[in-house]
């Protein structure tokens, strides 16, 4: 992975709040609902978005990912809803990517028909995919990539190439990628949407999202923002900012944990199909290469057909079946039997989940510790 010395600095440092009071060494917590209007030009107010611990944290994360400014919200889907919602109105049309987070495919089926807002999902990942569904009323194209669980690899150039000669705009859930391994400003996206749950916050213990832009941008999701009231409290803002100072560290390991053990599972009889972004058989590796700086922590991969998916879930000691990802823990589940259960049989084939898919969020831990709990999993069924 190319390193940064400058990204890595940010980490640290970036929208960091001095103690003027103390000087002590971190940002200080500021937990004030109320504040006086005295020296401040702005009402500062935590559901306006601006308290001093909400803008420091945004400044960072806006840094980290090259953008002009940025907003913190409550939940990844306060940040997706808010962002999708703030750039569209009743009759408006937005085309999707198919394989979305299930939040935000329920998010979209369960409330754009209510504001009478159109949505086309694409049947492929590549822009003339797109192409094909863009109509008169479309606003804007929406994306994932490294998409949840087959990691498919969009092209982001060709992506906003596409909508900047249709006029409209782009958004892109970066929480896979995280901002280590992937900037989507640099390639023409217009809003990038974190669920800072995910690598942001890194340890399993906050709920948070993300959306950076352009000041213009942020401008109008706030507009929508302090109606929908979305904010984060700032004890968790403060929390958040000092979790994204390991955010390279963190992210850096994981990468090459994930990309060790993709080359591991590769090589194993029990294991039929690996789908890691950093393997040169993969479909989309030579995309991943041009814009990705690592492959990320999340690979996928399916059982061989002998083995019974459950079972080897349950019978990993170290490694936690869970629902979320991205902490320091190695987690894994079955997306046919967790994350994507809502859709029908037939949805998931099409997004390449069978019965024995296992998607895996690497951890930092010793990789030959992972190895032999995989492994000891798989001989209990032997
Ligand atoms: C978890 C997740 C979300 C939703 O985030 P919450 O913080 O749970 O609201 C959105 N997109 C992706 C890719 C996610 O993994």
């Amino acid at each position: 992975m190319k390193e940064s010395a400058d990204f890595k600095t940010l980490c640290v440092h970036a929208g960091q709040l001095k103690d003027e009071q103390y000087g002590g060494s971190i940002s200080p917590l500021y937990m004030s609902s109320s504040y006086a209007f005295n020296d401040v030009e702005i009402n500062q107010y935590p559901r306006y978005f601006n308290t001093p611990n909400q803008r420091g944290l945004a400044q960072k994360i806006a840094a980290l990912e090259g953008a002009e400014a940025g907003m913190i919200f409550g939940s990844g889907m306060a940040a997706i809803s808010t962002a999708l919602l703030s750039h569209l109105k009743s009759g408006d049309h937005v085309v999707f990517q198919d394989d979305l987070y299930g939040g935000t495919r329920n998010f979209i089926k369960h409330e754009f028909p209510k504001y009478g807002i159109q949505y086309s999902f694409t049947s492929g990942i590549k822009a003339s995919d797109f192409e094909n569904e863009i109509r008169d009323n479309t606003q804007g194209i929406y994306i994932e990539t490294p998409s949840n669980p087959t990691l498919k690899i969009i092209d982001l150039e060709s992506i906003s190439m596409l909508a900047k000669k249709a006029g409209i705009w782009t958004m892109i859930d970066n929480t896979f990628a995280s901002p280590v391994n992937q900037n989507p400003i640099a390639f023409g996206i217009d809003v990038v949407l974190h669920s800072a749950t995910k690598y942001l916050g890194g340890h399993s213990d906050i709920c948070a999202g993300a959306v950076l832009g352009s000041q213009a941008t942020i401008d109008r999701v706030f507009d929508s923002a302090k109606n929908f009231g979305g904010s984060l409290s700032d004890y968790t803002v403060w929390l958040l900012e000092r979790s994204i100072k390991t955010l390279f560290l963190r992210v850096q390991a994981q990468n090459q944990n994930a990309q060790l053990l993709a080359e591991f599972l590769n090589s194993q009889d029990w294991v039929a199909k690996v789908y890691y972004p950093g393997l040169p058989q993969h479909p989309d590796h030579e995309i991943a290469k041009k814009q990705m700086k690592g492959f990320g922590g999340m690979l996928t991969f399916d059982l061989a057909p002998n083995l019974d998916c459950k079972q080897f879930l349950l019978g990993l000691k170290l490694i936690k079946p869970t629902m979320s990802l991205a902490g320091i823990e190695s987690t894994a589940l079955s997306p046919r039997l967790t994350s994507h259960a809502l859709l029908t049989e037939e949805e998931r084939i099409a997004q390449g989940i069978n019965s024995q898919t296992i998607r895996f969020s690497t951890g930092i831990e010793a990789i030959e510790d992972l190895k032999a709990d995989l492994l000891q999993s798989v001989n209990q069924q032997s």
